[in-house]
């Protein structure tokens, strides 16, 4: 027999428990250098396109 639980985890440790990690998986949100506006960090910026400094997608303004 392997290893068991004694007691089961009440409702409220659990949620504790998983309250936890869950804050861990939180996305991370940063301000973008080019236009300012909240994305997710190390993503394309859905605002202005670029990352790092370089486009990635085509710019609304730019003919598209
Ligand atoms: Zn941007």
């Amino acid at each position: 027999m392997g290893a068991l639980p004694k007691r089961r985890i009440s409702k409220t440790r659990q949620a504790h428990k998983r309250s936890r990690y869950l804050k861990v998986k939180q996305a991370k949100m940063v301000p973008c250098p080019q236009c300012g506006s909240l994305r997710l960090a190390h993503t394309v910026c859905p605002g202005c396109g670029t990352y790092k400094g370089r486009e990635i997608l085509a710019a609304e303004d730019d003919a598209g």
